[in-house]
């Protein structure tokens, strides 16, 4: 059976500097070993987004300009996209689009710019400093290692119900004080890592694509996704 499962590419016209686009080209890949067809659909200012028409959002990073316009717009798809999230859905959100998830994030500037609060986290300004460079960490769950690399002058602090997407082993994460990088809430999988993180995260691919599919195929036939492998790419 060919399966279809359909991305919306969150502002990816305004939020995608360092080329985050590359995650949906990756779902693309390893869903065409998978037996499933991977369609995507820029969804940005003014359009309306249909939580019934997809099955994974991807949000990409932004710079502080960006933000400040996706923030305003990004309130009148806040019911839809947090009850996207609460029904289950995937979401996979990068720096800049892991920050408008939370209650808020302070930029380089000092403007508050609001979230959704979709998430519980908020992240607040670093005074004159960036976090730059490549970055490691491990997911407690699965072991697995991710590889990436960082640019982000805001600092998050997770929330409720939150639990970070791994222990920082080199590089700094969230904040750079409690030693965790990214988040996760349900079927969401937040983080700083550009590169794209699941070029060089195969696994971590993987682990969407199926989640995915059960959510839109409740009986789908996994054995395809089992037997894919995963390039090691660092
Ligand atoms: N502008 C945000 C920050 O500097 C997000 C950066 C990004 O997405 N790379 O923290």
């Amino acid at each position: 059976m060919q399966y279809h499962l359909n991305v919306a590419h969150l502002y990816g016209d305004l939020m995608n500097p360092y080329g985050d686009i590359g995650n949906i080209l990756v779902l693309q890949y390893f869903g065409k070993q998978m037996g499933i067809e991977v369609t995507s659909e820029l969804v940005s200012l003014d359009d309306h987004f249909d939580p019934d028409k997809f099955d994974i959002v991807v949000f990409g990073g932004g710079q502080d300009f960006e933000q400040t316009i996706v923030s305003k717009d990004i309130q009148t798809k806040k019911a839809d996209l947090t009850n996207f999230i609460e029904d289950n859905g995937s979401v996979l959100a990068i720096c800049g689009g892991f920050q408008l998830l939370g209650h808020y994030y302070v930029g380089a500037d000092g403007e508050k710019i609001p979230g959704i609060g979709a998430l519980d986290h908020y992240t607040e300004k670093q005074e004159d400093n960036r976090f730059i460079g490549d970055i490691v960490i491990q997911n407690q769950e699965t072991g697995d290692k991710y590889h990436g690399f960082e640019n982000h002058q805001g600092i998050t602090f997770l929330g409720e119900n939150e639990r970070p997407l791994g222990n920082v082993l080199e590089g700094h994460g969230n904040n750079g004080e409690d030693g965790v990088e990214g988040a996760i809430y349900k079927n969401v999988y937040c983080t700083y890592f550009h590169g794209p993180i699941l070029a060089r995260n195969g696994e971590l691919a993987k682990h969407i694509l199926i989640n995915a599919l059960k959510r839109r195929y409740p009986d789908a036939d996994l054995s395809n996704a089992e037997k894919v492998t995963i390039p090691a790419t660092y």
